[in-house]
């Protein structure tokens, strides 16, 4: 049987806050049951928003918390802001096979009143440059330096997620060809997200639903770049009681905020094990010690509510 290979793949782009200690666990006790070798890539493509000293508090976060990797960290190899060249590779592979094509379109064209909607509310492209002649290409590229766009096919694309159950879309309609590189020469997550689980060899990727809408391009790319894809578990979201979902916004719920106050790892694992339905009690626990009594079948599968005053550190 082949080895399972996880992988925690933040974004650095602000202090961890509980959604992604939630997410960074999940794949840790997944990948730890499976007996699976953990990598931790840095997402760093977003130069404008991501930081270096960002990166380096994830890492002593993750430490701090006992959620320890393999592979990987805050090492050249593992940032994708510095993965170019081997996304430039990627690009050129689909260009080979004339699935892609230059995307001169401005941001005006782009919103146009008449476009589409997604339902997570973004645009679907409306197939504009596609079908440029060889000709009118020419001409754009030199007024401006394209977007590269994937030209989807007209099929629905199904896989079994391992929590959430039977997803399909159909790429066409639900998600119109889509940006692999923007215009500014930056990498978009769709390719960079595929073409790292290719090359590090990831079975299994554990991660928040907010990104299970992505999937079925994400399984485009990989038959198009002829590697088998990984198994996808994708995780509830942890939302405030408001009902929106958790994000670094929140503040209060970063581990900068929960740290100051002096809780401790054990008492947010333990915290979040009750939350998502792990454990019968919200005593503090270890990551360890949620490994040993890891039932993935008690977990719950609608988003989770986090009670304002539950992250309070214990009173002395
Ligand atoms: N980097 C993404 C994030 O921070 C996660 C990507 C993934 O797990 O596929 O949310």
């Amino acid at each position: 049987m082949e080895q399972t290979v996880g992988r925690f793949a933040p974004s650095p782009s602000g202090r961890m806050h509980l959604g992604n200690v939630f997410c960074a666990l999940m794949a840790w006790l997944f990948c730890r049951q499976a007996g699976g070798r953990l990598i931790l890539r840095i997402e760093d493509l977003d130069t404008a928003r991501c930081k270096p000293t960002y990166t380096a508090q994830l890492v002593e976060d993750l430490n701090w918390l006992g959620l320890t990797w393999d592979e990987g960290g805050n090492l050249p190899g593992y940032r994708q802001s510095e993965r170019s060249d081997y996304y430039s590779a990627c690009l050129k592979k689909l260009q080979q096979q004339g699935v892609i094509y230059p995307c001169f379109c401005s941001r005006g064209e782009l919103h146009a009143a008449s476009a589409p909607h997604r339902s997570d509310g973004t645009f679907i492209y409306t197939g504009r440059c596609r079908n440029l002649t060889a000709q009118q290409r020419q001409v754009l590229f030199k007024q401006r330096q394209p977007a590269w766009r994937l030209a989807v096919p007209n099929k629905t694309i199904c896989f079994c997620d391992q929590l959430q159950g039977e997803v399909s879309q159909d790429l066409a309609t639900d998600c119109g060809d889509f940006i692999l590189r923007r215009s500014d020469g930056v990498f978009a997550y769709q390719l960079a997200v595929v073409a790292d689980d290719a090359a590090m060899g990831v079975t299994q990727v554990v991660r928040g639903k907010d990104l299970l809408a992505s999937t079925p391009r994400q399984l485009l790319l990989y038959q198009l770049l002829g590697v088998k894809p990984p198994q996808f578990y994708h995780l509830p979201l942890l939302c405030s009681e408001s009902g929106a979902r958790l994000s670094k916004r929140d503040q209060s719920l970063d581990l900068g905020a929960l740290r100051r106050q002096g809780i401790t790892a054990q008492e947010i694992l333990g915290r979040l094990a009750w939350l998502c339905g792990l454990q019968e009690t919200f005593v503090p626990q270890t990551a360890q010690q949620l490994l040993a009594n890891f039932n993935p079948q008690k977990l719950k599968r609608e988003d989770i509510i986090v009670p304002a005053d539950l992250f309070c550190a214990e009173k002395p």
